[in-house]
């Protein structure tokens, strides 16, 4: 799993959902590898999210993958690294151009409702929506408080909602105090 969603291990914020399919345990290969990688991905992806988040739409074509993996670098630049204009002007576009907004309709009763409007097709809206979290990290400054799983092996990056929180998971946090267990009951030489 390169994403975790659960009441104890806080937010999950779609700027890091999408540097994680790269930056994931060293077992793991990276899920924007081709184009069928990237749509089962893609697929679980969306099944975390609310329905009606991204339409129907939730194809991967080779022109999506190579948006996938455009602003994955630009936003793992922002958020890790030195950031350079091109990045921004990426991360910038698909903000405006994309990300999923709220409108006002009317039912059948002439009674007010708010639907989602969506700009394009599901990878689109949701880059949209990734591009819109990584701005969000940067103005809340959450950007300055991005840590890496404290498992060794591990080099997911979380954004802890308060300073207990160390691991990417449950999974990570079971194997790392196994393995502190085992090695303070192994005799010293
Ligand atoms: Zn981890």
């Amino acid at each position: 799993m390169r994403f975790r969603l659960g009441a104890d291990e806080g937010e999950t914020r779609p700027s890091l959902v999408l540097i994680s399919s790269a930056i994931a345990a060293p077992d793991e290969a990276d899920a924007l590898a081709d184009v069928d990688t990237a749509e089962a991905w893609f697929d679980a992806v969306a099944a975390a999210l609310p329905p009606g988040e991204l339409g129907d739409d939730l194809g991967v074509d080779a022109e999506a993958l190579d948006a996938l993996r455009q602003v994955r670098g630009a936003v793992e630049q922002i958020l890790l690294g030195r950031p350079r204009a091109s990045s921004l002007a990426v991360v910038n576009r698909y903000d405006t151009e994309s990300a999923p907004s709220w409108g006002l309709d009317l039912d059948g009763r002439g009674d007010l409702q708010v639907s989602r409007r969506l700009w394009g097709p599901g990878v689109e809206s949701w880059l949209g929506t990734v591009a819109a979290d990584c701005i969000d990290l940067v103005r809340s400054g959450g950007r300055d408080r991005l840590t890496t799983c404290a498992t060794p092996t591990c080099r997911v990056v979380l954004l802890p909602e308060h300073h207990r929180r160390r691991y990417c998971s449950a999974a990570c946090a079971h194997r790392t105090r196994q393995a502190r267990y085992h090695q303070s009951r192994s005799p010293r030489p």
